[in-house]
């Protein structure tokens, strides 16, 4: 299954994150040893114990709701967060990745779900952080993108209009924030069921669990 997506992401050259959350350290090595590097957890708790137990050029991925208190855990070695919906995760993001020496990518998590369950920013939430004076002056977090779910439905037309919501949101955001910046560049979007449509719609960075490692 994974040289199938792979093919199918091939043409536009979209990234793979392998959603591993809930599987056992072996499957995720099996996917290791047939070259995944990429893969994606929802829990900090999760997130530590696979990246202590795995290879260590493995580049973990944050991609759920993030509790503030909790990003200590994952700062001395987490490659992106996908998830951050707030100016107070943004602020303690870049205190932990500055208490290590580092910097982490974030991408910016917009709600373009029907669901009111799915969290996220909305366009003008996401001016206000990148207007504030905490934003103008970080040094340890690196802006990369935007990341959205698109509403669990069998409706394409609906999936399809909240990806090309989030388009729309990325081009604006570029526009205005990042035009010189060559590291904004990600939309995240697309799981499983969706990530054909999500593709076709712009996405540069797809994340798949279960129709790589089965149903969870
Ligand atoms: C679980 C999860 C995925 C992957 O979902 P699948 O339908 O199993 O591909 C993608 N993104 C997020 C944020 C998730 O929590």
């Amino acid at each position: 299954m994974l040289k199938k997506i792979l093919k199918k992401l091939e043409p536009t050259a979209t990234t793979l994150v392998a959603v591993s959350k809930t599987k056992p350290a072996e499957a995720i090595q099996e996917l290791y040893d047939q070259g995944q590097r990429i893969f994606g957890e929802n829990k900090v708790q999760e997130l530590t114990w696979k990246y202590e137990a795995l290879p260590k050029d493995i580049e973990w991925h944050a991609i759920g709701h993030l509790q503030t208190n909790k990003v200590k855990y994952i700062a001395p070695f987490v490659a992106m967060i996908h998830s951050v919906e707030s100016l107070k995760l943004m602020k303690e993001i870049n205190k932990q990745a500055k208490k290590n020496e580092r910097v982490i990518e974030i991408l910016l998590q917009f709600h373009i779900a029907e669901e009111d369950t799915k969290f996220g920013l909305d366009l003008s939430e996401a001016k206000e952080i990148l207007n504030s004076d905490f934003y103008k002056n970080v040094e340890n977090i690196n802006v990369v993108g935007v990341m959205g779910m698109a509403t669990f439905t069998d409706d394409k037309n609906q999936v399809q209009n909240e990806f090309r919501t989030l388009k729309n949101i990325f081009d604006q955001l570029k526009k205005e924030f990042f035009e010189s910046d060559d590291s904004f560049k990600e939309i995240s979007m697309g799981m499983s069921g969706d990530y054909e449509l999500a593709v076709a719609e712009g996405s540069t960075i797809v994340r798949i669990g279960s129709l790589l490692f089965g149903a969870r």
